[in-house]
């Protein structure tokens, strides 16, 4: 990783959850422009006022409320069925102890492991409390396996997910591995407007400076007081996830708080809301509201398993119809409408309009290939 590209991903979070309304603006005031130059195209085409075309969408850019996306284990899986650059497979809890060399450590504490959770596991041990040499080692197990996982040189979903949302938007992942960093690495060269990543469950290359609220790579120092970065804690005992134990994590949990509240559209991506974390439905849950005070949202889900066990695993979230399920990506509000999302939601769901969107080439054979893909949206942004 170039370290010139690896800085750029150093970002204030303190601002984020602090003041809401700086990093998720709602101001309206700038929507008459937008309309202004729609009008005047329609009157040169002589368009369908009803139609927003793909290239009205694509300079049809305001100041508009947050899309925010949280990612879950089956986003990295979606991504990489066959495993990543280096075909190493992505391990979920229930297959962790079988993909990630944590059989020794275990089997020389004789420990019984098989057939068994890695959480379950882990809390077991936690909550003895005679293992802590164990619990170490383990943790230092997870945290190399994952963070020698590598994004492969050609597009990415999680190249497409980054350069889809904008500075105004979010992203949390409950995932450890490296993915979505690395993506933001790549996505620099073509925009700096980003959303803002928080990982609600720590990640193996992130880094946080408590005292400054910085957050950026483990190994980098705080542009502020000059300290390396505090690396994230992985491991929580299933029975008590205390995510106010660890800095960055808690930081990540006030700062998605803010987001759930302001977002207008939220996707859910191969997160399936597990009972095993109860801690991270309750917060979501309180910050979003009761469904009924959420009736202009939009909340949309992507997950490849039965579509009633998906709705009924956030049905503390939806109310009434105001809900997508889709099975992938592609056919996700966002890759329809990439940088454009809520604007989207606006033209179609208040103005009833109809959009022929602007999707996401996710065939795109080369970075190359993506990043000038998304070029002329950026470009449209500066200009606006
Ligand atoms: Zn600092």
């Amino acid at each position: 990783m170039a370290s010139s590209t690896t800085r750029t991903i150093v970002r204030a979070v303190k601002r984020d959850a602090s003041a809401g309304a700086w990093i998720f603006p709602t101001a309206a005031s700038h929507n008459q422009g937008s309309n202004c130059a729609r009008r005047s195209r329609g009157c040169l085409v002589m368009a369908d006022q009803n139609v927003v075309t793909t290239a009205e969408e694509m300079v049809d850019f305001k100041q508009v409320r947050p899309h925010l996306v949280i990612l879950g284990a089956g986003a990295s899986r979606a991504a990489f069925p066959r495993g990543e650059a280096h075909g190493r497979k992505l391990p979920l809890m229930a297959d962790l102890t079988e993909i990630v060399p944590v059989a020794a450590i275990l089997d020389k504490s004789g420990i019984d492991w098989h057939g068994k959770n890695f959480e379950e596991i882990y809390s077991l041990l936690y909550d003895d409390g005679g293992y802590e040499r164990v619990r170490s080692e383990l943790e230092n197990a997870v945290s190399e396996y994952f963070y020698g996982l590598q994004l492969p040189d050609t597009p990415t979903l999680y190249d497409s997910l980054v350069l889809s949302l904008r500075q105004k938007d979010v992203i949390a992942t409950f995932n450890w591995d490296p993915f979505l960093i690395q993506a933001f690495q790549r996505s620099y060269c073509v925009t700096h407007s980003l959303p803002t990543a928080l990982f609600l469950h720590g990640n193996v290359l992130h880094g946080y400076c408590d005292k400054d609220s910085y957050q950026g790579l483990r190994e980098q120092e705080c542009p502020r007081c000059g300290k390396q970065f505090q690396s994230d804690k992985l491991l929580f005992p299933i029975t008590k996830k205390d995510y106010s134990s660890d800095a960055s994590i808690n930081k990540a949990w006030d700062v998605a708080r803010e987001a759930l509240k302001n977002a207008l559209v939220v996707t859910v991506f191969g997160y399936s809301a597990p009972a095993s974390d109860k801690d991270a439905l309750s917060i979501m849950s309180d910050a979003w509201g009761k469904p009924a005070k959420r009736q202009f949202e939009l909340f949309e889900m992507v997950d490849i398993k039965n579509q009633e066990e998906v709705v009924a695993s956030w049905k503390a979230f939806i109310f009434s119809g105001h809900y997508r399920v889709r099975t992938t990506f592609s056919e996700s509000f966002l890759a329809i409408h990439p940088r454009r999302s809520i604007e989207a939601f606006l033209n179609q769901y208040i103005d009833a309009k109809f959009l022929e969107g602007n999707r996401v080439p996710l065939e795109a054979k080369t970075l190359e290939e993506l990043h000038g893909w998304f070029r002329p949206l950026v470009e449209a942004e500066v200009q606006n």
